[in-house]
């Protein structure tokens, strides 16, 4: 049977306080009780229904958990205010001291730097690996390690994770197997693929509107209740805490996903193709020439497509830096970091967003000075904004001139 993300959040049914058809907002940080009794009983995690504190969970975050568990297929989610308070948490609730991490090397920069220079502190070490050669993931496995993490979607570089293939491993060796699917939901659904943890930045295409950032930890009850526990859970203890109003006005944005995810990827395997064929280094999931496009597809909920975002490597950071000004300056996007937006987004991650990242590292890893990352935004008409692209490109030396 087929799993269907947007008609899980659709079969989900709300009422506010006065029979509002958006649920009400909670906006308070702490919660009256009718008796002393109930407060300890809350305390102690027993008391069903009943609130305490915003730290711990609000109704308005409960409702928007409720809706990324229905999208991800999971017993229930916790939301945070950002993807890291999300993804660090749910690392640190796993591991203890002496644990061992086994993780994909090309990974958002603030994971990669969190698992590289922050959780040694606490002794717990990550080794990292070729998340797309499933006998080097396992050969990297010890009799300490606890997890094993990845991104379906690799950022930047947009390697594909056979989730499949990751989650017999992680079967096998007793592991948990975490993913970030901040790059493609809707598009892959990681629990249907034997994930253990589905994890997001809802700052980027889940909210879609770039104004807040949030993130969210989908998995079973008994995972988000740890978290939330006040005696030893990382996201009561460590607060990474989402505020009530934007989750409930990340819900409402919700609701449009699966329509902009449509939109996001029909753009990019347009221009894509396109780029492609004008003989550009082009790496999109979707095109044949994507390494692991079979892999993709036979992991997608199809009606989807393969994701809003694309890289291209023009040969210099200049002449990438000079791309994205021009672009810039003809407004068909934004050189900025951050991606899921309805206008296309740009960035060079080597000097961005994996600037963690040392030289070296990224130069083994295929990431190379003049790649640019595109979000590729909701525009209606995509032909024109490829001829516009193009143009650019012919200036600043990047095309031969072509004929337009
Ligand atoms: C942005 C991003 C994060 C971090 O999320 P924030 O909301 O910025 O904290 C984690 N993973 C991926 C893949 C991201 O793109």
């Amino acid at each position: 049977m087929k799993f269907r993300p947007a008609n899980k959040i659709q079969d989900l049914q709300y009422f506010g306080e006065f029979g509002g058809v958006n649920p009400s907002i909670s906006d308070s940080a702490t919660y009256t009780f009718l008796s002393a009794k109930t407060m300890l009983d809350t305390f102690e995690g027993q008391a069903e229904g009943c609130y305490l504190y915003s730290r711990h969970t609000s109704p308005s975050n409960l409702y928007l958990g409720e809706a990324l568990a229905a999208m991800e297929g999971t017993e229930t989610a916790n939301v945070a205010g950002s993807g890291m308070g999300a993804i660090t948490a749910t690392i640190l609730q796993f591991c203890n001291a002496g644990d061992h991490v086994v993780s994909s090397r090309t990974i958002y920069g603030g994971t990669y730097a969190f698992l590289k220079n922050f959780t040694p502190k606490f002794n717990i070490q990550t080794s990292f690996v070729d998340i797309t050669n499933l006998e080097k993931v396992e050969a990297a496995i010890n009799e300490n390690t606890k997890i094993l993490y990845c991104e379906a979607v690799s950022n930047p570089l947009l390697e594909v994770a056979d989730i499949k293939g990751l989650a017999e491993i992680a079967k096998r060796h007793g592991l948990q197997l975490l993913v970030d699917n901040t790059f493609s939901p809707m598009i892959i659904s990681p629990i249907e693929l034997g994930a253990d943890v589905v994890l997001h930045s809802l700052t980027k295409f889940i909210n879609g509107t770039n104004d807040t950032m949030g993130g969210v930890v989908c998995g079973s009850q008994e995972l988000i209740n740890s978290l939330r526990s006040v005696i030893d859970g990382a996201a009561m203890l460590l607060g990474p805490s989402m505020d009530s109003l934007r989750a409930a006005s990340i819900l409402k944005n919700m609701r449009t996903l699966h329509i902009r995810i449509k939109q996001h990827s029909k753009n990019a395997q347009y221009l894509a193709e396109q780029f492609e064929n004008l003989g550009l280094k082009t790496v999109y999931p979707g095109l044949a020439s994507h390494p692991s496009h079979e892999l993709f597809k036979t992991m997608m909920n199809e009606e989807y497509g393969f994701g809003g975002l694309l890289t291209l490597d023009v040969g210099s950071l200049d002449k990438a830096n000079a791309l994205m000004e021009m672009m810039q300056g003809e407004n068909l996007g934004y050189l900025a970091v951050s991606l899921g937006f309805y206008k296309t987004l740009f960035s060079a991650p080597g000097t961005s967003t994996s600037s963690e990242i040392p030289e070296d590292e990224q130069a083994e890893m295929g990431l190379t000075d003049g790649l640019i990352r595109f979000s590729i935004g909701l525009d209606n008409d995509i032909e024109r904004t490829f001829r516009m692209m193009r143009r650019c490109m012919t200036k600043v030396g990047i095309l031969e001139t072509v004929s337009a």
